[in-house]
This record gives C-alpha cells, sequence and structure tokens, in this order.
C-alpha cells in the first residue's frame, strides 16, 4: 500500500513511474559509486548524451569559398549548442596512434589507447559475437582484388554478403580451427593462435601499389603469407568469382589479413565514470567498443552508415535508452564517408542532415523529458577532402546544458572553437568534462 501511495505522489507531482525507477537507480548507484560521485558530484543527476558526427571536421575548402563544410552547413541546431555551451579543441588521436575511428573512439569515451588498443579486429569480433580466448589473435580478413601483383581494390567491388558468405564456407577448411567470420561486404574476421606481433598493412593504405613490398613480415608472417596463398587457388576457380567476372565485376580473389590483437582489457564504462550507458551506432567498430566498455549496444534497424541511415530510428533509440541509462554515445558515420569519397557537397549536406534530423530532435527530446541533462557534440577525427582520409587536427567541440557557463563562441566550427572557454584538451578528459 505504501508504494502504491508514493507512486500516486510521484504522478501528482507530474514525475511519472519512469522518473520514479530512475530515481530509485539514481539513488542506488550514489550509494554503489560514493567516490565516483565525490569527484563527479553531478554524475547521478545528469542524463550525458555524445552526438557524434564521424569524421566532420575538415580543413577550408577553395570549392566553398575557403570556408570548411562546418561552417558552411546551414546548421542552426549546433550552432545553438555552441552559443549557450562551452567550447574548445579536443587531441582525439594521441602521439604515436593512427588517426583510426577505433583510436579516436576510445579517446572520446576515456580510454587511453596506450593502455586499452589492442587493434581494430578484436573490437570488430565482438561486434559480430565472436567471443576471444586468452590465447586468440583477432585478424581483419578483407575480400580484395589483386591484379598483376598490384592492389586493384580493397574492398573486392564491394561484393554483396551473401556473395562473401559463399566464399567463406569455401576457405573454411584451410584455416587452423576453422574459425572465420564472414562479416559485411568485404569485412571478414579470422582468430588464430598466433601473429600478434607480425606487422601487417591496411589494404585501403596501398591501393593500385605492388602488394608484394606490402606483405605481412615479422613474427609468424609465414604463417599469414601461406594462408593468404593457400586461399588463391580456391578463390580463383569459385562460381562466385566466376560470374562476378562474367558480369565485369571485380572477384574476390585474394584474402588480405591485416588489423590483428588479442582481446582489450578495459575497465567498464560504469566502472570508470559510474554510468549506466548505451551506444548507437551503425558501425561494428563502435558497437564493439561498446561492447567491451560494458555499454548497451542497441541495433535499431535501417542504420546503415550512409547518408540514407535511420535518422528518426537512431534519435528514438537514444531518448528511449535515456529512460533506463544515464548515457548515450549516439554515432553517425555519413560525414565521414563523404570524406573518403573527396565529395564535398556531400559532406555539407551530411553535416545538414545531422544538425537537422539529430541534434535538434534529440536536444529537443532532452528539453521535453524534464531530466537535466548535458550534451557533448564533436566528431571524433577529421576526415579533410583534401586527403579523402583522416588527419590527426584537433577537432572541435562543444559541451552544452545544465549548468555549462557559456563562452562567447557562437558557431560549431574548427576556426570558432579555437576561441572557446575550455581551450585545447585531451579527448580522454571529454566525459569527465560533462561530469563536472
Ligand atoms: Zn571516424
Amino acid at each position: 500500500m505504501k508504494s502504491i501511495s508514493l507512486l500516486k505522489a510521484l504522478e501528482w507531482l507530474h514525475l511519472g513511474q519512469d522518473a520514479f525507477i530512475n530515481a530509485i537507480f539514481a539513488a542506488s548507484r550514489v550509494i554503489q559509486t560514493k567516490t565516483i560521485n565525490t569527484i563527479f558530484p553531478m554524475v547521478a543527476l545528469m542524463k550525458l548524451v555524445v552526438l557524434l558526427g564521424d569524421g566532420m571536421a575538415d580543413l577550408p575548402l577553395a570549392a566553398l569559398q575557403g570556408k570548411t563544410p562546418l561552417q558552411a552547413a546551414k546548421k542552426p541546431n549546433m550552432d545553438l549548442l555552441a552559443k549557450q555551451g562551452k567550447s574548445g579543441l579536443a587531441q582525439t588521436v594521441p602521439e604515436g596512434f593512427p588517426p583510426g575511428s577505433d583510436v579516436a573512439n576510445l579517446c572520446v569515451m576515456g580510454y587511453l589507447p596506450a593502455r586499452h588498443y589492442s587493434g581494430r579486429a578484436p573490437l570488430e569480433a565482438a561486434a559480430i559475437g565472436v567471443l576471444l580466448g586468452e590465447a586468440d589473435i583477432a585478424f581483419r580478413c578483407n575480400f580484395v582484388t589483386i591484379e598483376g601483383g598490384i592492389m586493384k581494390d580493397y574492398s573486392a567491388g564491394h561484393i554483396t554478403s551473401e556473395e562473401g558468405r559463399e566464399l567463406i564456407e569455401a576457405l573454411q577448411p584451410l584455416m587452423p580451427e576453422r574459425r572465420l567470420y564472414a562479416g559485411v561486404s568485404y569485412r571478414n574476421l579470422l582468430v588464430l593462435k598466433a601473429g600478434a606481433k607480425a606487422l601487417c598493412t591496411p589494404p585501403h593504405d596501398i591501393s593500385d601499389q605492388p602488394v608484394a613490398e606490402h606483405l605481412p613480415s615479422g613474427p609468424d608472417s609465414e604463417l599469414l603469407i601461406g594462408l593468404m596463398e593457400a586461399a588463391r587457388p580456391v578463390l580463383a576457380r569459385h562460381p562466385v568469382n566466376k560470374r562476378r567476372i562474367g558480369a565485369g565485376k571485380r572477384p574476390a580473389n585474394a584474402i588480405w589479413l591485416w588489423g590483428q590483437g588479442p582481446a582489450p582489457v578495459m575497465p567498464s564504462f560504469s566502472e570508470k565514470y559510474g554510468l549506466k550507458g548505451a551506444m548507437i551506432s551503425a558501425v561494428d567498430l563502435l558497437k564493439g567498443i561498446g561492447r567491451y566498455a560494458g555499454l548497451e549496444v542497441i541495433d535499431v534497424p535501417g542504420a546503415t552508415g550512409t547518408i540514407d541511415t535511420n535518422y528518426e530510428g537512431k534519435v528514438q533509440a537514444t531518448l528511449e535508452a535515456l529512460k533506463r541509462c544515464d548515457f548515450v554515445y549516439l554515432h553517425i558515420e555519413a560525414p565521414d564517408e563523404a570524406g573518403h569519397e573527396g565529395n564535398t557537397l556531400l559532406k555539407v549536406r551530411a553535416v545538414e542532415l545531422f544538425d537537422e534530423r539529430v541534434v535538434g530532435p534529440v536536444v529537443e527530446g532532452l528539453k521535453k523529458s524534464r531530466e537535466d541533462w548535458r550534451v557533448l557534440l564533436l566528431p571524433d577525427h577529421a576526415t579533410p577532402i583534401s586527403i579523402k582520409t583522416h588527419s590527426r587536427d584537433p577537432v572541435p567541440f562543444t559541451i552544452a546544458g545544465k549548468g555549462i557557463e557559456p563562452d562567447e563562441v557562437e558557431s560549431f566550427d574548427e576556426a570558432a572553437a579555437q576561441q572557446g572557454g575550455y581551450g585545447q584538451v585531451e579527448a580522454t578528459k571529454l566525459v569527465g568534462m560533462m561530469m563536472k
């Protein structure tokens, strides 16, 4: 009877049952994470959302009259966050690490790559539910097209997943322990008990170059080269490839092993920050980081990683997740893809869609929720149109929401953020800054 009357009282206060349950959870976490909450006293009271537009940052472009895509895009919602919040520049790629999305996103979540990064493939393994044992080393196994000893295509003509599965089936008997897993399109996974220290090159870094100079080298490289060689005759005579050649498509005539590592050892996000969180992304890499960080990884139907992704579904999933979590990491891939394609107008459009269909509705949803909230808006790294790949430049960021004192910055872009009140910071500090 007592609890019913308490619920009634809360209803009367317009709080509702979700708020009641959240309050109970928040209260229990305050007790469980007493030390953390001494450092971050606001942790149990806030809803925290990271809005991450992959590769959004760029350099000034002549085609945009000297503006960057962020400066050229119409993005009233991001600009409003910058105006009401506090901005700065974040270094998301530490010295000595390549500017990959894996390293950059680990940093944004507060994990030091030097301590917690063990390679790209183990993160992707987690995303597709492949558990790695202690001695296991996960490799990315690309289908590629090699012609005349030249790396013609790191994606084997973006081979379909169905075709890929048939080829993986045919290659399986060649692999020790038969632990070859078909992924999406050309991206597969191989688990071995060796090869952690071999030097392997990403195939997208050697387009149109002779492969002989970039084969695996160092410890266990004979094993890796042996597997790559053994696959070639099986792939050459496979009907899937004969059909592809017949249709004028690039055959998957080789496999390429790279990105390897053992399972990373990471404290969970809740151990680190005392926060219960969720990850929303179309990309396996991000889902994998989410799994190792102990976040709830939410699959949104129609999330594609392209400009046609299901924005509304992702926003909906974010707002739903915030009813049971304190923290959501919402990742949108499209601006990065446009950067890799070197397509200026597509990148501007991707930024505008992120603003209109993600940033705007999420902030609106937060305002309606009657919870206190803070948002961290940023890219993980720049993907400048001029180089069609990631760069190490520090990225603009804004933190806005309850209790954040605004600075003078009025626009969300690379130049404006230089004047931001936070100055230049290391990205691993950002989640902590959101909580202070
Ligand atoms: Zn990225």
